[in-house]
Order: C-alpha cells, then structure tokens, then sequence
C-alpha cells in the first residue's frame, strides 16, 4: 500500500473529516485491520488565513511548499493539499517536490465528467468562486460550465465558511441559507453542485437536498485511498 501524504488544518475541522474518510475507504477496500498509512502536516490556519486576507499568496506557497518537503521526506508516495483554496498555490507546491500532487479538481472533475455533469454550480471561498485557479481548470481542462452564486450570496457562503464551519459551528440558519442558494443556481441551469470548499459537507449532506451533490472532500479522500491501495496486495 502507498503512504498518502497529507498537507492539513485548512482547517482540522476537514482535516478529520478526510482522516475518517481515507481511513474508511481503505477497510473498504482491504477489509479487517487495514488503515490508511498516512503522513500529515499539519499547519496553524490561523496564519495561513491571515496571509490570504492580505493577499501574501507567495508566503502561503513558501510555507506549504516547505511542509510538503517535509512529507515527501518522511516518505508520502504522493501528495494532497486538503484544501480547495490552497490550491491556488498548488503550482508553486508542485514545483518543489518530486512526489505527485492529486490535485483537488482534477479529482472532481473526472467524476463530474464520467457521471455526464457538464453544467455546475460551485461553492467555496470567494478566492476559489472568485478566482481562476478553479473554475479554469474545470473549464480548460475538462470542459465543465462553472457557475458561481451572486456577489452578495457569494460573501455569505464565504463568511459562513471562516466564521463557523471552521470552528467547528454547525448552524441550522446557514444551512437553509445555502440551501437557498443551491436551490438558486439549481433553477438557473446546474445540473449538480460542487461543495468546492473541504467544511461545506459538515453542514450540508445529500439528505437535505435533491440537487446533486458533488463533495470534494469525498471525492479527494476516495481518489487517494483508490491511487493508495491499487496495487496492493494484503498477505493471505
Ligand atoms: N478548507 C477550505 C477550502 O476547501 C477553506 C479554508 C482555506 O482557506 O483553506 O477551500
């Protein structure tokens, strides 16, 4: 089995989120006493928050960079940035290892595609709604039609994020509130929508809502275990 490097605590609130999910997904896989070997670094958020509001991208980059240097070092076969934001930096990462990054939208999208969604709505931080690192990818690479909610939802969405779901805040009011915005891009032609940012799952499951929902943490956790465990095989 394949040792999964992590960059986390972006914030740990997803962070456990995608521990839990990797975890599970190889008993899945393996089945009996199998767990995920995992290397994780995890980074104070409080400081990488603080650089993004100021738009210090570059120093964002130096700090991940060096993180995942560290991972590579301890042995990770590959790399995930558990965040859908940090990957605005993800070239600059890239770049300084030699391990693969599984990037987070190319693992969406290929699940997009092969369950025939050509037409999403996204919702994220404003830098992921707002910003082309995303939505490009998507759309460049892939071909997939991106649609990001209005200005004024877009700064709720984002605000719910760093304010609650970070902290771990669940919040029957901001779910009916995304919920509404869902709905929204929903009526406006997405065929289904990407939960582009790795808390939103804490407060919205499929179970609240019609409209396909697409979670990246999910997929990303499930792309790792299934590049993890390929080639395995467990000793009889
Ligand atoms: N975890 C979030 C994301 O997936 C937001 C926190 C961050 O800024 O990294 O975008």
């Amino acid at each position: 089995m394949k040792t999964i490097g992590m960059l986390g605590g972006m914030s740990w609130q997803s962070t456990a989120s995608y521990y839990k999910a990797i975890n599970e997904g190889v008993k899945e896989s393996l089945g009996g006493l199998h767990s995920a070997k995992i290397f994780l670094y995890s980074v104070d958020f409080d400081e990488i928050e603080k650089l993004q509001n100021l738009g210090k991208w570059k120093e964002t980059a130096k700090i991940l960079s060096k993180a995942a240097l560290s991972v590579e070092a301890s042995g990770a076969d590959f790399l995930l940035i558990c965040t859908n934001t940090m990957h605005k930096v993800a070239p600059e990462i890239e770049e300084s290892i030699s391990i693969p990054l599984l990037h987070i939208a190319d693992a969406t999208a290929e699940k997009l595609v092969s369950d025939g969604v050509m037409k999403v709505g996204l919702l994220g931080t404003q830098f992921t709604m707002n910003q082309d690192f995303y939505k490009g990818r998507l759309t460049e690479r892939y071909g997939i039609h991106v649609m990001v909610p209005e200005t004024q939802q877009q700064e709720i969405v984002h605000n719910i994020i760093y304010s609650e779901l970070c902290l771990g805040k669940i919040n029957d009011c901001s779910r009916q509130r995304y919920l509404e915005i869902i709905n929204q891009l929903y009526e406006q032609g997405a065929e289904a929508i990407i939960l582009g940012c790795t808390e939103i799952a804490l407060l919205i499951q499929q179970r609240h809502t019609e409209v396909p929902l697409y979670d990246t943490t999910e997929i990303h956790a499930a792309q790792a275990v299934k590049l993890a465990t390929s080639e395995y095989q467990a000793v009889e």
